[in-house]
């Protein structure tokens, strides 16, 4: 049987990137049980190439080193972007989802990140 044409649903969610504005952006779902092996829920932006992250997966190892926890701070070192934590959720034996809301107003420059 031949798969049938689904049209995309009218009204797609858009992202909007929250470094630039731009909404010419990329989304990356969460690979449950699909063909990525991804584990954590971002989008890129072609505009300013900032990946921004809406959940991130953790091990229970990762957790105690990170101190991960809602209220919290998360930073990306990697683009140089800090979110709050949103919410902390158990999903497994060893892995903790993060939920993250971006910190926009703040982006750092490389002259201001403390690692
Ligand atoms: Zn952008």
């Amino acid at each position: 049987m031949a798969a049938m044409q689904v049209p995309q649903p009218p009204i797609q969610h858009e992202r909007r990137c929250p470094w630039c504005g731009s909404d010419d952006t990329r989304h990356v779902q969460r690979g449950y049980t699909g063909p990525t092996d991804e584990v954590d829920q971002y989008f890129t932006c072609n505009a300013c190439g900032r990946v921004t992250y809406e959940l991130i997966a953790k091990t229970a190892r990762e957790m105690r080193l990170g101190r991960f926890q809602a209220g919290g701070v998360w930073k990306d070192a990697t683009n140089q972007t800090r979110y709050h934590v949103s919410r902390v959720l158990k999903v497994g034996i060893n892995e903790y989802l993060i939920y993250l809301k971006p910190i926009t107003g703040s982006v750092l420059t490389s002259s201001t990140v403390d690692d």
